[in-house]
């Protein structure tokens, strides 16, 4: 019998029922804009501000438009402008050389090992190109920040997180986020939490934080954030800082609050899912997963494996293969980007040089999204799938 999977791989599970209730109240009285509250109320998205400043351990928190906002103002807040270059990584989606793009600076990429973290090495080398490191968490994989902080503080590099995937993930116990300045996160609905749209910045820096309130456009009303700076903070900067406005609205922030109560939850059932994935897909002939450091608590909402010096006709054949059977796995090394997987030469906006290493790394990478409406029995048919197409392809390529 040929096992054929049929759940959808882009089916999150819906909003909690106390976030649809908290959300049908700011309707209900209908003020949606943060700074729209009568006296005494506190806006949702002053809330949402403190409770997840509180859930990182920052000093001060930011809720944004989205992620790649979120990531733009960090930039901007950190001094980055026109002419200016910012490490990043080569292996990290599309909004990340665009937050770069859209403040006039230019990513200079560095390379992915073949367990999808920055290369360090690669980044030693680069180190004198530039005083910024956007860094992606990319697929929730986090680089050993010890080492990596290490590097950067010894070259005086500034380091940015960007955790879009790694919301709730930890190195050696700090939070992913909490390494850099400043941590920025994305409330899409295929991130941790889902509010369609939405992000966050973190940091306790009271300069750099005031520079991102006014950004997003607080006007003069910044005293009324929870979770920003003192007012005194702002003086110096509040007429300098140009209003880019980005805000978060009450309507996602009630959506958002309850999911972050629910966060520690919904980080374990989706690590559930991962280790059956991997437990599954262990020990394939052909097929590397990549190493997981002790080091790391990783939140794994999507699962990667690699195909490694592959032909690229093998690796066809096992992502139609899949696919036959109701398993969706999405191509890093396709020639034309489709959907999400877009790869560092297709942003020739900024002029990438190429890169071998991570056209190897690049090439094997198979991806797919865990959303949490899998069962794990789900997951162990996902896998018995993958092993049995990656099998078949092996042996073909091997004959
Ligand atoms: C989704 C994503 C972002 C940006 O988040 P948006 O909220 O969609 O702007 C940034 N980095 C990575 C790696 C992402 O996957």
């Amino acid at each position: 019998m040929t096992e054929v999977f049929t759940g959808s791989f882009t089916q999150q599970e819906p909003i909690p029922e106390a976030g649809i209730a908290a959300a049908l109240d700011v309707l209900r009285h209908g003020r949606l804009h943060r700074y729209n509250t009568i006296p005494d109320e506190v806006a949702e998205a002053d809330l949402l501000e403190q409770e997840f400043a509180s859930l990182m351990g920052a000093k001060y928190a930011l809720a944004v438009a989205s992620g790649g906002y979120a990531m733009a103002t960090a930039l901007r807040a950190c001094g980055i402008g026109a002419g200016d270059k910012v490490l990043s990584n080569a292996f990290t989606l599309a909004p990340v050389p665009g937050a770069i793009a859209s403040v006039g600076a230019t990513p200079v990429f560095v390379e992915v090992t073949e367990d999808l973290t920055i290369d360090l090495t690669d980044l030693a080398a680069k180190a004198d190109q530039a005083r910024v490191l956007l860094l992606s968490h990319m697929r929730g994989h986090i680089a050993d920040m010890d080492a990596l902080m290490a590097l950067c503080e010894a070259r005086d590099i500034t380091v940015i997180e960007d955790c879009a995937h790694t919301m709730g993930a930890k190195w050696n116990g700090t939070w992913s986020g909490r390494h850099g300045v400043l941590g920025c996160y994305s409330c899409q609905t295929y991130k941790h939490v889902n509010s369609g749209e939405g992000g966050f910045l973190v940091g306790d820096d009271p300069e750099l934080m005031a520079r991102a309130v006014m950004l997003s456009g607080s006007y003069m009303m910044y005293g009324r954030h929870g979770a920003a700076p003192p007012v005194e903070t702002f003086e110096d900067i509040r007429l300098e800082t140009p209003n880019i406005s980005g805000r978060m609205d009450n309507l996602r922030a009630a959506i958002l609050r309850p999911q972050l109560q629910d966060l520690a939850t919904q980080c374990d059932r989706w690590n559930a899912r991962y280790r059956v994935m991997e437990d599954g897909l262990a020990q394939t002939p052909g097929l590397y997963l990549p190493h997981r450091p002790e080091a790391e608590d990783y939140v794994m909402s999507s699962f990667q494996f690699l195909l490694l010096d592959w032909d690229e006709n093998a690796i066809r054949r096992v992502i139609a293969g899949c696919l036959n059977r109701g398993v969706e796995l999405k191509w890093f090394g396709a020639e034309d980007p489709v959907a999400f997987t877009s790869k560092y030469d297709s942003w020739r906006y900024a002029n990438p040089q190429p890169m071998p290493q991570t056209d190897r790394v690049l090439h094997g990478i198979l991806d797919m999204r865990l959303p949490l409406t899998f069962s794990l029995e789900d997951c162990a048919l996902i896998a018995r799938i993958i092993r049995d197409e990656v099998a078949r392809a092996f042996q073909m390529a091997a004959e």
